[in-house]
């Protein structure tokens, strides 16, 4: 359900008219070079779109407002070519509310020594036009990305790729809806927040819907859609014997997809890119939703239990930014701890909803009794993790500014066999060490709620909180206790006057 391929940024380059049509045809011929190897790159997973040359302060006004209103435009990477005197981009860049990425790069790589005067200095004048326009971006204390290098390197494409990604997340959010069934779980605290900001800073709304509404979806599921529901589950997981044909569970089964298909036919038929829910309150429906929520996350809707919108909703985002990748993006919480001192590790797992996008191998199909929430036996998914680099991010709300708390982690395979521990599991160790990390998350006011990322890097996720103006905090291989607190002060000093 999520494809970003369709979505386009606008490759604009600025320029003067100063230097008359010989040298502006020029431009426009390197621009679209430029442009085109950037659309045809396998690094950027988005269309790059040449736009023509922006060489006056109405030019640039209506090519940066026309990519306000355009649907699949997601961003812009902007260009100096040549000097583009900054006076004339305040207009646009004023009015300019779609991700921006600089491009500071040159058309030629190398300068030609034997041959170069002064026509080709006239030519090839990012290295001051593009300082000249950074002075007015930063002037204007806008956002945006800077990413600087010769443009057919596979690192400054990978960069830029990257980028795109994130604007993707971000316009993925505007105008998204989130489903809430039923409140926040009783007296929890980080997973509360206030809505209203989050719609007007992040773009997304939510709103609460009754489980009944769900519960008339999930009674209106034919027996034959539950029939070729469970083929797929037989054909997709090792069954555990009692779901089988005939198995003294089998009937939980056939209500797990219920669950399942009234769930998604709420979803889809709302328009929702995510939902959260609370075993506190699931009047009329038999089981907690296990195996239902676990595979709409995989089929990429956002979702954090017990009420947590903002995680839900990050868990979509980071999803977006991730899509077609290696890996995945999934909704976790740090469950318990490993404390031996030679190596203390966390293991993540949830009671029910962890996402088999993170799954090593085949998942388990099983039921088990569940302690709370006082339903019938759940049906859930069992696995374990994948070794690898990975992170952990969750968003809070300090009520005058939600912070992005991000801390680098590194997965690591569950060798054990856990034969009582009927939950999915993923086991990893926090960056630096797991000290300073528990500690500085703790300082830092971290969710037990995140997104485990196995695609999204820490810098994807800065450019990501930057582009919402929020805070962002990271807790990663070089994150000392002290230098964490100084940061979280002078933020807090920081964030008071924006
Ligand atoms: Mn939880």
């Amino acid at each position: 359900m999520i494809d970003i391929s369709t979505k386009e940024v606008w490759f604009i380059t600025g320029s003067q008219h100063l230097y008359g049509p010989e040298t502006l045809e020029q431009v426009a011929q390197n621009s679209t070079t430029i442009a085109k190897a950037l659309n045809d790159s396998s690094l950027i997973p988005v269309n790059v779109v040449f736009k023509p040359t922006v060489k006056s302060t109405e030019e640039i006004y209506e090519t940066l407002t026309a990519a306000n209103q355009a649907e699949n435009c997601i961003g812009i990477i902007t260009w100096m070519h040549t000097f583009s005197p900054a006076k004339m981009w305040i207009r646009g860049l004023t009015a300019l509310q779609k991700p921006m990425l600089h491009l500071h790069t040159q058309f030629n790589r190398d300068i030609p020594w034997g041959t170069i005067d002064m026509d080709f200095m006239n030519l090839n004048q990012a290295a001051h036009g593009d300082r000249e326009f950074g002075f007015m971006v930063s002037r204007l204390r806008k956002n945006r990305k800077v990413v600087v290098g010769h443009w057919n390197e596979d690192s400054v494409q990978k960069q830029i790729g990257d980028w795109t990604r994130v604007a993707a997340g971000w316009d993925d959010w505007q105008g998204a809806k989130f489903a809430r069934f039923g409140d926040n779980m009783r007296f929890v605290a980080v997973t509360d927040g206030d809505k209203v900001e989050a719609e007007t800073k992040f773009g997304f709304s939510v709103n609460t819907y009754a489980v009944g509404d769900l519960v008339e979806f999930i009674n209106a599921v034919t027996d034959e859609q539950i029939d070729t529901l469970v083929k797929e589950y037989e054909s997709s997981y090792h069954m555990a014997d009692s779901l089988l044909e005939g198995g003294a569970n089998r009937s939980s089964l056939v209500e797990a997809a219920r669950i399942e298909l009234g769930l998604e036919k709420f979803l889809v038929d709302g328009g929702f890119k995510g939902f959260t829910d609370t075993f506190e309150d699931l009047h009329g429906m038999r089981q907690l939703p296990g195996i239902a929520v676990q595979r709409l996350m995989e089929k990429g809707f956002g979702f954090a239990g017990e009420g947590d919108w903002k995680t839900a909703a990050l868990v979509r985002a980071m999803k977006v930014m991730g899509s077609g990748l290696e890996g995945g993006n999934a909704f976790m919480e740090d469950y318990t701890y490993h404390l031996d001192p030679k190596a203390p590790r966390i293991l993540g797992s949830h009671m029910l909803e962890v996402d088999p996008v993170l799954a090593a191998d085949k998942p388990s199909c099983e039921v088990h009794p569940l302690g709370i929430g006082g339903k019938e036996d759940p049906v859930r998914l069992v696995f374990n993790g994948r070794e690898g680099d990975s992170l952990v991010a969750a968003l809070m709300d300090f009520g005058n500014r939600f912070r992005l708390l991000v801390n680098k982690t590194v997965g690591e395979k569950v060798k054990e066999a856990l034969p009582k521990l009927p939950v999915a599991r993923i086991m990893w160790k926090p960056l630096p060490d797991f000290e300073t990390a528990c500690m500085a998350w703790i300082l830092g006011g971290g969710a037990h709620h995140t997104c485990y990322s196995e695609n999204v890097s820490v810098e994807q996720l800065e450019d990501f909180a930057e582009m919402a103006g929020i805070e962002s905090l990271v807790i990663d291989e070089d994150t000392t206790i002290r230098n964490f607190k100084n940061t979280i002060h002078s933020n807090e000093a920081y964030f008071r006057f924006q």
